[in-house]
């Protein structure tokens, strides 16, 4: 079967005056993890909206596998049919749920019985390595315990693609670092293809291969991320070059 590609194609989204993102153009395959980086501003997370189906372009047009699915103000095809699946910012974990009610809620577009959802989830937290913790609410977590609940609530959907949006904000070194490795590990064993959102190269080396630098809207450059680093153009991976030297 021909991996699932994303296309972005001259996509541009305006908030107010705002150009957020300016003819934005590139692709995404199914098995090659990619980064969206640059500064804060430049319109990481309004890619990430715009390929999740919860935002739609202005001008452009988003493709999966040669379909449009977004063009000029419309979705055509849900958030829900993309086969994707996205851990936000802020988590946005139900505080009055418990680990367990909160991966299942998240299953509730999902047409399958109480029984098999209750099981979907327990084995998501399993997967998380917070099998233990299923009946602590949120508040009840730690930073760490809360990331990875939000990301077993991601990949009980078996998501294609996971998108994460500067997930690791937050943590400490030690946790962040431990989370990276399973996050890596857990999208080899269950094939998800990863996209992640950071203003940190150094996360983006440890779990991607390809990278979009943007600034202000705009690519700055694109391709294989270890490639970028030897040469870079944008001011984010020349301070990170100087900083792994
Ligand atoms: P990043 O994720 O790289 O920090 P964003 O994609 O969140 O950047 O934002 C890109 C630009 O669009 C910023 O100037 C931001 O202020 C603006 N922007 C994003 N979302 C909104 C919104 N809902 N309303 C108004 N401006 C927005």
């Amino acid at each position: 079967m021909k991996p699932h590609t994303f296309e972005f194609r001259a996509v541009s989204k305006k908030f107010g005056a705002t150009l957020a993102l300016k003819e934005v153009s590139f692709n995404i395959q199914e098995g090659v993890h990619v980064a969206i980086t640059g500064p804060s501003g430049c319109g990481k997370s309004t890619v990430l909206r715009l390929l999740a189906g919860l935002d739609a372009p202005d001008r452009g047009e988003i493709y999966l596998n040669g379909a449009v699915i977004s063009s000029s103000s419309c979705i055509a095809v849900p958030a829900h049919k993309r086969e994707l699946a996205m851990v936000f910012q802020d988590l946005a974990l139900w505080p009055n749920l418990s680990a367990l009610e909160n991966v299942m809620l998240g299953l509730s577009g999902v047409n399958c019985t109480q029984d098999e959802k209750n099981n979907r989830a327990l084995e998501a937290l399993k997967l998380c390595a917070i099998e233990g913790l299923y009946q602590r609410m949120p508040g009840q977590l730690s930073g760490g315990q809360q990331q990875r609940l939000a990301l077993a609530r991601a990949v009980a959907l078996t998501p294609k693609f996971l998108l994460l949006d500067e997930p690791f904000s937050g943590l400490d070194l030690l946790t962040k670092m431990r989370l990276l490795d399973e996050i890596a590990s857990l999208a080899d064993r269950r094939k998800i293809t990863l996209i992640l959102v950071s203003h940190d190269p150094f996360e983006a080396t440890a779990l991607c291969r390809n990278a979009v630098v943007l600034n202000e809207g705009v690519i700055e450059e694109s391709g294989l991320l270890a490639e970028l680093i030897e040469r870079p153009k944008s001011e984010i991976l020349k301070i990170f070059k100087r900083r792994i030297k």
